[in-house]
């Protein structure tokens, strides 16, 4: 709840003692607008190496998916003006970059090179959350092709249900293959693109 840019501000002055891991804070959009701005501008007040990411899914899913300032519509689903996290960024002075984290491998490679030099920095990873997505469109219908997934065979240790751990995959023991559990996946299709084989299948609603 914004605590960590806090935190991170004091990590992100230890450069001077020696101290040489990246220091990397996270909220969400919702927190950044409550909560974390004040220590975004205190880490460029006092120059910290900190990278802020800002996971922007376009609402405050965690308690209900109420609007905030970004949202573009207030409480009583009235438009609203939009108050742009990028923009604040810019006002107090601090690098950003926004990135739709779904691209993974770009995604992966702009934290890296965000990481390389000193000073405040901040990351907005923006995608709208397939909770609100799928109230609007159908959801997608995301399902393993028995054929190809070839579990524990394929060398991929299980990525998908042991490492990359969406909760909507699961490991179905008798297979010995993964399976997606409908009820709980969104369609969001990230799965789809990280198995080496290609198993997971991703058909539009
Ligand atoms: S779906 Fe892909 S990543 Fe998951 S166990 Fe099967 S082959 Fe491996
Ligand atoms: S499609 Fe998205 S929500 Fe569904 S299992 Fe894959 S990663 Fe999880």
């Amino acid at each position: 709840m914004g605590a960590g840019i806090g935190l991170a501000n004091g990590f992100g002055q230890l450069g001077q003692f020696a101290f040489n891991q990246p220091v990397v804070a996270v909220c969400g959009d919702s927190t950044f607008f409550h909560a974390a701005i004040p220590g975004l501008i205190n880490a460029r007040f006092n120059n910290s190496n900190v990278l802020m990411v800002v996971l922007d899914n376009g609402g405050t899913a965690m308690t209900g998916f109420q609007p905030h300032p970004g949202s573009g519509t207030d409480a009583l689903g009235r438009p609203a003006p939009v108050v742009e996290i990028e923009a604040i960024c810019k006002a107090i002075g601090v690098e950003v970059r926004v990135r739709d984290p779904f691209e993974v491998d770009q995604a992966i490679e702009e934290l890296y090179d965000m990481l390389q030099d000193g000073g405040a920095k901040v990351m907005v990873f923006r995608r709208k959350c397939f909770l609100i997505e799928s109230r609007e469109k159908a959801k997608p219908r995301v399902f393993v092709d028995p054929e190809k997934c070839i579990g524990d065979e394929c060398g991929c240790a299980r990525f998908c249900s042991r490492v990359f751990n969406c909760p909507g995959i699961i490991w179905d023991q008798e297979a010995k293959r993964a399976k997606i559990d409908e009820v709980v996946c969104t369609g969001c299709g990230v799965c789809a693109t990280l198995c080496p084989q290609g198993a997971i299948i991703v058909e539009e609603g």
